[in-house]
């Protein structure tokens, strides 16, 4: 069964509902410029992890340093001398360091005590990552709900695994049911909802110039698909 993935491009901040919207079913579709959605994990080569950090750091530098030479720039510079190894640490240290699954945060479950049986919200968690194809930064806000099948998860461990999967490459479809799929597995249960509300500097600050939409991606699996349950998650959003 296919788990129902909704992506939305709104004009103009937080006017959910009327913006474009369509079912993201065979991987292939194409949404807006560029930004082509293949599969569910992202595409990695076989050989990923045979160098270590440190020597993927210092093969970047040089590279980075080749790409600013041929733009012209001065690396004998103060300002500028030290920015291949800077990007290379941030590259690989910082913002891309989800690729690596030696960085997976380790899920503790408990189990679920109090038997709450409600749905959990946790909902505003800090979105920063990057656009797979231009490299550019997408920030924003995911929020995450889910039924408890007997375990319940530390609430911070879910910002966690929503930052571990927005530190790699990534468009935010593919980011959205990576987060979803994830919670599913460790709770054991099917009933779990993503939603991701982000800008993406490469629609606002190149191409386009569009300062002020923001795209709204939705994974609802299990009892999200039933339209109460979903509203009553996206009710629990509006909430101040
Ligand atoms: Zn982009």
């Amino acid at each position: 069964m296919k788990d129902e993935f909704v992506l939305t491009r709104v004009n103009g901040k937080k006017t959910n509902g009327n913006g474009h919207s369509h079912h993201f079913t065979n991987g292939h579709d194409t949404i807006g410029e560029n930004h082509i959605a293949t599969t569910i994990d992202t595409p990695l080569r076989k050989d990923a992890f045979e160098l270590s950090d440190d020597e993927k750091m210092d093969q970047i530098a040089e590279k980075f340093r080749d790409i600013m030479e041929t733009m012209g720039l001065d690396l004998t510079d103060d300002s500028l001398q030290g920015t291949p190894r800077r990007v290379a640490k941030m590259f690989v240290q910082e913002i891309f360091q989800g690729l690596n699954p030696a960085n997976k945060p380790v899920a503790s479950v408990f189990e679920n005590k109090f038997n709450y049986d409600e749905m959990l919200v946790e909902k505003n968690i800090n979105v920063n990552s990057t656009c797979e194809h231009h490299f550019l930064p997408i920030y924003g806000k995911a929020h995450v709900a889910y039924f408890a099948n007997g375990n319940v998860i530390g609430l911070s461990k879910i910002n966690r695994i929503v930052d571990y999967y927005a530190r790699r490459p990534q468009v935010q479809e593919r980011l959205t049911v990576q987060i979803a799929n994830e919670l599913k597995s460790i709770l054991n249960t099917d009933d779990v909802a993503v939603v991701i509300d982000a800008d993406h500097m490469c629609v606002s600050s190149r191409g386009i110039k569009d300062g002020c939409s923001s795209t709204i991606t939705a994974e609802y699996c299990g009892k999200f698909k039933d339209r109460g349950v979903r509203e009553e998650f996206l009710k629990y959003l509006n909430l101040k």
